[in-house]
């Protein structure tokens, strides 16, 4: 049996520290904040669960994975079908027709191919090198125009020409007449917000959990009391950014309650025009159906990230890939540290995914 610490209450972590305790090893968990959950943390305001760190919409194609999932909470139906907001006018995310017929009056899919086929042609026949040309290609450019530049631009500081096209793949687009915001096969909030789930993955006589606690702080001494180490923290920072540092995107939140029942009719309203400060605005209760007479919304404004700040979002261009391959090599030669996590992998991963590799992990470690 291991003595494991992990670093970092996240998905992550205590999807690995669950499934080792079940196994019988001991798991220390250590986090920096004052809560557990990392980013899936919810607090419950006036009898409304708040995504303290932004909207979380659970989704996976995965039948295990959400097997697994449901283990800890009861999901509900939510389907995730945000507005988008541009010029004063609303349209419907993702692409779809009800999209292509706000913005071009188009009724048929024939109409619509036809008119993304005028439009998406790259001067040159390669394929597309950046967002700006992925997005051309994909959907032509009065979309890119209306709907993606100023957004895309606003949440990752940069042209789209110079971010990775893969960013703006995420996005389906389709010619029927669905505002589901993604493809896969099951979907849900978690009833009771997503705290609990961490909370019951780390209840086990095998577990401890030391809060407020930064492993940075007194990493030697960490690394002589455990034989084997989950770091889910950044993977640069831990190596005291010696090939230099990883770029990352952050984010702050503007928390409101308002005195009224319902503020905008839907939990996620896009603002793409690069005049207002923030990105979207999430209204908390329409995730669960909420019928309470006050309403919480939160504003998400980008930000660039700086050493000390919340390291959102990993920039996975190629610059920031190959310093991460560095990185990525050292800790392949590291027998004690094993890295997980969105910052650990330095991976652009949703939840589920995140739960798929602490899995994997776990049969590794066994
Ligand atoms: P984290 O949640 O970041 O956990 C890492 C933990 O480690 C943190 O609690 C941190 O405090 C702690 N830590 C770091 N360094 C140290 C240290 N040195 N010492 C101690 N503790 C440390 N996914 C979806 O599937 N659907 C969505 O709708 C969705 N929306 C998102 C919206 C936003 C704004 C963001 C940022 C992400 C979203 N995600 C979504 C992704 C989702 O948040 C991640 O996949 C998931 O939370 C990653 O879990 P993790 O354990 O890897 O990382
Ligand atoms: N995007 C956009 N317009 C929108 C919503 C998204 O251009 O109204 C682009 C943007 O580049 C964003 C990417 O699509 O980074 C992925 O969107 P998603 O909603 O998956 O982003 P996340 O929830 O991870 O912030």
């Amino acid at each position: 049996m291991t003595n494991y610490l992990v670093v970092g209450s996240g998905l992550f972590g205590a999807v690995f520290a669950s499934q080792m305790a079940e196994r019988g090893h001991q798991v220390t968990v250590l986090e920096k904040r004052a809560h557990l959950a990392g980013n899936i943390y919810t607090k419950e305001i006036e009898g409304i669960q708040v995504h303290q760190y932004g909207a979380h919409i659970f989704h996976t194609s995965n039948k295990k994975i959400w097997d697994f999932v449901n283990q800890y909470a009861q999901f509900n139906r939510f389907t995730n079908a945000p507005v988008a907001l541009s010029k004063g006018k609303l349209y419907n995310l993702p692409f779809n027709m009800n999209t292509f017929y706000a913005l071009w009056g188009l009724r048929t899919p024939a109409e619509v191919k036809e008119k993304i086929a005028q439009q998406s042609q790259l001067p040159h026949n390669k394929e597309p090198q950046n967002l700006e040309e992925q997005a051309i290609s994909l959907v032509g450019t009065d979309i890119y125009e209306t709907l993606i530049k100023e957004y895309t631009e606003k949440q990752w500081g940069q042209p789209c020409s110079e971010l990775p096209a893969f960013i703006i793949r995420r996005l389906p687009v389709r010619l029927t007449f669905d505002n589901n915001y993604f493809n896969d096969l099951y979907q849900g909030i978690p009833v009771g917000g997503y705290t609990q789930i961490v909370e019951k993955m780390l209840d086990h006589p095998n577990i401890q959990v030391q809060l407020n606690t930064d492993f940075m702080q007194n990493k030697e001494q960490w690394l002589k009391n455990y034989e084997k180490i989950i770091y889910t923290g950044m993977i640069d920072e831990y190596y005291d950014y010696q090939y230099g540092e990883l770029d990352y995107r952050s984010l702050s939140f503007e928390h409101e309650t308002l005195d009224t029942d319902n503020f905008q009719g839907n939990a996620v309203i896009n603002y793409i025009d690069k005049t207002v400060p923030y990105t979207r605005i999430i209204e908390h209760k329409h995730f669960e159906y909420g019928t309470q007479g006050k309403t919480i919304i939160t504003k998400e404004y980008p930000r660039t990230w700086q050493k000390g700040e919340e390291p959102y979002y990993p920039v996975n261009n190629e610059k920031n890939l190959q310093t991460y391959q560095q990185y990525k090599a050292l800790a392949d030669q590291d027998q004690q540290v094993i890295f997980g996590g969105r910052l650990g992998m330095y991976r652009y991963f949703d939840m589920h995914q995140v739960i798929e590799e602490a899995l994997n992990l776990v049969s590794k470690e066994g």
